[in-house]
């Protein structure tokens, strides 16, 4: 089914991240509190074994707005989206 289809991943620099967790209060279901270090957490994603710190999950069209507003409210800018197809930069 095409609305299934994976179409984005979100890329997320959790070195970064200075835990204001505004990306939580757009996308909670993404974005969870992590109790240790007060970053934020992508639920689901995974860590670049190549890049640790770097943390990433492919999603579908349908979670496309809401992963753009977190990433826009970002003080720190560490939530970037791309186009699979294309390779191009969303936000
Ligand atoms: S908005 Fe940015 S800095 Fe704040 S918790 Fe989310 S990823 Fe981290």
């Amino acid at each position: 089914m095409e609305a299934e289809k994976k179409k984005y991943k979100v890329v997320y620099n959790r070195s970064n991240c200075i835990g204001v967790l505004t990306c939580s209060s757009f996308y909670p279901e993404r974005w969870a509190i992590n109790k240790d270090d007060a970053k934020a957490d992508l639920v689901a994603g995974q860590e670049d074994p190549a890049q640790p710190g770097i943390w990433t999950l492919e999603f579908t069209e349908e979670e496309l707005e809401r992963f753009k507003a977190s990433a826009e409210v970002c003080p720190v800018n560490v939530i970037h989206i791309y186009d699979l197809e294309t390779g191009e930069k969303v936000v």
